[in-house]
């Protein structure tokens, strides 16, 4: 048992290392004022940028960094996602935890959104971007940020949208908890 204890606390700390903290990125501190999420939220909504890719940490926060200067032009609070993706195979806090996105009108507050930096409208993800997502989700599980029995969708399934790109949404319809409708 205390083994098993030692075993979960170890995964959850190689776990929670992955995430790169917002800091590394944006020089900006998130605003205390921005509205809070209640959790655990129900719903998972999937993202990809339709930016450049990135394939190391330099470039991939360089990628961030436009697209909060693009959501912020766009009149949103911060960047709108709570997590991205990069082609580095990361996980990078975009407002992180307990906050509400910007990312799926109607769905933002019952949902936490993650984004995969790219176009993946003609080719799917390098396979560490997925194995990334899959981390994050189970981390999100595991802090009870979302429900165990959580709905995972693609953006297209909220709106009319292309996000997350086909090449994507095909693979996460093989996922456990994707549902056809949020
Ligand atoms: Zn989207």
């Amino acid at each position: 048992m205390k083994l098993q204890l030692a075993l979960l606390v170890f995964g959850l700390t190689l776990a929670l290392g992955q995430i790169v903290p917002r800091r590394s990125w944006c020089p900006a501190p998130l605003s205390p004022r921005l509205p809070r999420l209640s959790v655990p939220v129900r719903l998972i909504v999937i993202h990809h940028t339709a930016t450049a890719s990135c394939s190391n940490p330099h470039q991939c926060q360089s990628v961030l960094r436009q697209i909060r200067a693009d959501h912020l032009r766009r009149k949103f609070r911060d960047i709108g996602y709570n997590f991205l993706i990069g082609g580095d195979g990361r996980i990078y806090e975009g407002l992180g935890f307990g906050i509400r996105g910007e990312h799926a009108p109607n769905y933002n507050s019952q949902s936490i959104g993650i984004a995969f930096i790219g176009n993946f409208q003609n080719g799917l993800p390098p396979s560490q971007m997925l194995q990334a997502a899959r981390t994050i989700i189970q981390i999100a599980v595991q802090r009870r940020q979302v429900l165990p029995n959580y709905a995972l969708v693609g953006h297209c399934q909220t709106k009319a949208t292309a996000c997350p790109g086909k090449h994507l949404l095909d693979e996460l319809r093989k996922w456990p908890r994707w549902q056809p409708k949020p």
